[in-house]
């Protein structure tokens, strides 16, 4: 009960801090329709229809948990509907959304290039929506003026894992495992076509050879960013190419790294024997990342920060239900072109990771 009027209270907070001075608001574009925002109850009426492209994602949850912590503290309703992968489910998922009468949706998409149909569907009715972590092309967040997009620059997080292999590789002469002079690398990809996986990739690779190191892929394939589908990839690359001729393993996310570590593993490889090593490299820095680091069988990854990315979401699902601005005054992000929250990306390494644990 306490805890209740406690998130009540702190909706009143919110809300009033933002409209301090202003009065009753009730004479906005939208007719009323918009929740009016002066009185904390009102948080309470909003209700956030969220859909989440699979729910077996380890970094998804963590932002869905954010997501459902963030409004009950706000004393808002939230509801996530697991997509399972499928677009036409989370298409229905949308639907039946609207027609229980969301104040807002919050979508990370299936697939990002069928945003488009969603935005439609929610201009039709004038409701706002915030699209998370899988970011819909350019036209379609200019096509609505209540579309945002919350992620993070995916160049970012490339830039950070590839200087992490680069500085390794600097100052392990014994890295070079041919003597060669070239780093022999395998890339394990994400989802083809999702912006994270794309741009890692390049930028990852990019990093490297910008520190002045050549650089030889010796394959270059995608595990969706899973755990299992990874391992199995890597077991079989470890046929065809033999161990010895892997200098490098990058992953577009911890889940495939932690799964290509499972791999090396199985050939007693990153299990604390020096001379059998292979660094390893992932971004998210999830739990189970982070103990991999701490126990010495995952070199580094990249903080992928889905606390922030959670937050921001709700914070703008909540004030754009209130027919407010969004701005960094009401959801406390910066905002760019008035529709992008970029949560920034951090490089952890040996030096840092405890401070994420
Ligand atoms: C994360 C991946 C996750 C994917 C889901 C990426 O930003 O790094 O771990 O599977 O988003 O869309
Ligand atoms: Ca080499």
């Amino acid at each position: 009960m306490k805890r209740r009027l406690l998130a009540i209270s702190m909706a009143a907070l919110m809300v009033a801090g933002v409209f301090a001075g202003c009065g009753s608001s009730d004479n906005s574009a939208d007719g009323g329709n918009a929740q009016t925002t002066t009185e904390g109850e009102e948080a309470v009426d909003v209700s956030i229809g969220t859909c989440i492209y699979k729910f077996d994602d380890t970094f998804m949850t963590g932002v869905r948990n954010n997501m459902e912590a963030k409004a009950k503290e706000l004393g808002a309703e939230i509801s996530i509907m697991d997509s399972q992968n499928k677009q036409p489910t989370q298409n229905e998922q949308v639907d039946g959304f609207i027609t229980k009468g969301v104040t807002a949706l919050a979508v990370n998409p299936v697939d990002r290039t069928a945003a488009g149909p969603i935005v439609e569907k929610a201009k039709a009715e004038d409701l706002p929506v915030v699209f998370i972590n899988r970011e819909p092309e350019a036209e379609v967040m200019q096509s609505y003026d209540k579309v945002w997009y919350v992620g993070a620059k995916a160049e970012e997080s490339g830039t950070m894992s590839g200087e992490i292999i680069a500085e390794y590789w600097n100052a392990h002469p014994e890295a070079d495992k041919n003597g060669d002079g070239v780093l022999q690398y395998i890339m394990i990809t994400g989802e083809p076509g999702h912006q994270d996986a794309t741009l890692r990739t390049e930028y990852s690779v990019k990093a490297i050879t910008d520190a002045g190191i050549k650089v030889e892929e010796i394959a270059n394939d995608t595990a969706k960013w899973d755990k299992v589908q990874a391992t199995d990839l890597t077991k079989a690359l470890i046929s065809s190419k033999g161990i010895d001729s892997i200098e490098a393993i990058i992953c577009n996310n911890d889940d495939m790294a932690l799964g290509a570590i499972e791999a090396l593993k199985a050939e007693g490889y990153n299990t604390g024997d020096a001379t059998k090593y292979i660094p390893v490299v992932g971004v998210d820095a999830t739990a189970p990342a982070l103990e991999a680091m701490a126990n010495g069988s995952l070199l580094g990854t990249v903080l992928n920060d889905g606390e922030n990315q959670g937050i921001a979401a709700t914070n703008i699902a909540v004030a754009a239900s209130q027919g407010k601005e969004i701005s960094k005054d009401t959801i406390g992000y910066d905002v760019t072109d008035g529709k992008y929250v970029w949560i920034p990306y951090v490089k952890v390494t040996a030096d840092n990771y405890q401070d994420f644990q």
